[in-house]
C-alpha cells in the first residue's frame, strides 16, 4: 500500500541537501529519506543526560511551562478526553500535567531516547513505551486523543502511522499533529538555512493543502489548522533569518543546545535580538493565513468510519 516515491521530482537543490516531491503522493522527502539509520541510534544522545535536558541556561524551565500549556490546550480541544497517548512524547511533562492536573486516567507515551524514557518512568512515574510505535499493537479505540508534536517529520513512513493512529482512536476522538511548515514565509527566501529543515533530523515535509488531504484519505475531519506557535515561530523565523543573513550554521540554537561558543555569536546574538520582535510581530499578522512557521492540525474521528479509500 505504501507509495515507492518513483514519480519524484527535484523540488530544491541545495548544497548539502537536495529536496524531493512525489508526483503520485505528494510527500514532500530530503535525500536522506531512504537512508536506513536505526532510529535508536539516531535519537541515543537527543537527551544528553540523566537529567535528559536538551538546552541549556533556564531554557529548560521556559520548556515546562510550555509543556503546561500544552495540557490546556489539549482540554480545550478535547474536554472529556480522559485517555491520551504521545508518540515521541519528550521527557513527558505533558503527560505528567495531565495526569496530575487534569485528571487524565491514562497518559501514555513512546519514546525512544534512552536518556527521555528514564525520566519519564522513574522521575515522573509515566506508562512510557520505547519501542517504534509500528512495532507496538494497542487495541483498536485505546485512546480519547493521541498527539504528536513535531515528530511526524522525523518518519519515514508518515502514513503508515497515520492510518494506526486512527484505529487507534474512539469514535469522535481526535488527532493532534503540529509539524515545521514547509510553505512557511521564511522557508520561501531563507532555502537551506531555515531552520524546520533540519536534514540531520527531519526527512519529510509538509504544507497545509498537502496536510489535509492526508488526513481525509484515511478518514479523518480537519477541525482546526494553525500555523502560529508562541513556542517556535519567533525562533524560528528569526534564526532561519539570521542564518540567511551571515551565511552560517544555526549558531545561536546550537549555543543554546550545547554551550558551544563561537566568536562570531558576538555579532550573531544582537542580530537576534534586533530581529526577534520584528519576526514576532510578522508571525502574529500570519495567525489567519497559511504561511506561519508551524503546521498545527486537529483533526477528528468520526463516529461512523467512511469505507477506506481504494
Ligand atoms: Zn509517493
Amino acid at each position: 500500500m505504501n507509495c515507492e516515491h518513483r514519480n519524484a521530482r527535484e523540488l530544491n537543490r541545495f548544497a548539502t541537501n537536495t529536496i524531493y516531491a512525489c508526483g503520485k503522493c505528494g510527500l514532500v522527502f530530503n535525500q536522506n529519506y531512504r537512508q536506513k539509520t536505526d532510529p535508536h541510534e539516531l535519537y541515543e544522545k537527543y537527551y544528553k543526560n540523566e537529567t535528559s535536558a536538551r538546552f541549556n541556561f533556564g531554557i529548560e524551565a521556559v520548556i515546562r511551562l510550555f509543556r503546561l500549556f500544552r495540557a490546556v490546550k489539549i482540554l480545550t480541544i478535547h474536554p472529556s478526553a480522559k485517555k491520551i497517548l504521545d508518540i515521541g512524547c519528550g521527557r513527558g511533562f505533558m503527560l505528567y500535567f495531565l495526569k496530575k492536573y487534569f485528571k487524565f486516567e491514562r497518559a501514555a507515551g513512546i519514546q525512544i531516547s534512552r536518556n527521555a524514557v528514564q525520566f519519564a518512568r522513574n522521575k515522573l512515574g509515566l506508562e512510557i513505551f520505547d519501542r517504534d510505535l509500528l512495532e507496538l499493537s494497542f487495541e483498536n479505540g485505546a485512546f480519547d486523543i493521541i498527539t504528536m508534536w513535531h515528530v511526524l517529520e522525523h518518519l519515514t513512513e508518515p502514513e503508515e502511522y497515520l492510518r494506526r493512529m486512527c484505529s487507534m482512536l474512539t469514535a469522535g476522538g481526535k488527532l493532534v499533529i503540529e509539524v515545521p511548515n514547509f510553505d512557511s514565509w521564511t522557508r520561501k527566501f531563507t532555502g537551506e538555512h531555515w531552520l524546520g529543515l533540519d536534514p540531520e533530523y527531519h526527512v519529510t515535509y509538509f504544507s497545509p493543502g498537502q496536510f489535509t488531504r492526508l488526513f481525509n484519505k484515511y478518514g479523518l475531519a480537519v477541525k482546526t489548522t494553525h500555523t502560529f506557535s508562541m513556542e517556535y515561530s519567533t525562533f524560528l523565523s528569526t534564526q532561519s533569518i539570521v542564518s540567511r543573513i551571515t551565511g552560517s550554521d544555526h549558531l545561536f540554537f546550537r549555543f543554546l543546545q550545547e554551550t558551544r561558543f563561537t566568536p562570531a555569536l558576538v555579532w550573531h546574538i544582537p542580530l537576534f535580538l534586533l530581529l526577534a520582535p520584528v519576526c514576532f510581530l510578522v508571525n502574529v499578522l500570519l495567525y489567519f493565513s497559511k504561511r506561519g512557521e508551524v503546521l498545527l492540525v486537529v483533526a477528528e474521528k468520526p463516529a461512523t468510519m467512511p469505507r477506506a479509500q481504494k
